[in-house]
């Protein structure tokens, strides 16, 4: 790894901060679906329209909470490899993925290379790797 500490230090730091920004979002995006959805949207006059419009408002608020939630993971592994001291290398390469592109996106596991290759080859973004 050739990041150096300052630099690990300010990407650990936005992690972190970010990290918070998220859990403060999912919890207001899960107090908003809980309470809106059902209360406001199909409350009152429940006939079939109203509750395809609340289950479509639900699975708006899921796609957004899944995505952050997503992020949010990355972010937590970021931190762990940060912690154990892989963090920075290419996952396939073993390349160093480089502050610039960190600064971007700090939960990157690939170099660039790499990740435009990985996202050629699959379809969808993240698996897990067996
Ligand atoms: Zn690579």
């Amino acid at each position: 790894m050739t990041l150096s500490k300052k630099e690990l230090d300010a990407l650990k730091r936005q992690i972190e901060a970010r990290c918070a920004a998220l859990q403060a979002e999912l919890h207001a995006d899960a107090d908003k679906a809980r309470g809106e959805t059902y209360a406001d949207l199909a409350g009152g006059v429940a006939d079939e329209g109203d509750e395809s419009v609340a289950d479509l408002m639900a699975d708006i608020d899921n796609a957004e909470l899944t995505r952050d939630l997503a992020e949010l993971r990355a972010l937590e592994a970021a931190l762990e490899r940060i912690a154990d001291g892989s963090y920075g290398a290419c996952i396939d390469c073993g390349l160093e993925i480089g502050f610039e592109r960190l600064k971007v996106e700090p939960g990157a596991l690939r170099c660039i290379e790499c990740q435009r290759v990985h996202e050629k080859t699959f379809a969808h973004p993240e698996r897990p790797r067996l």
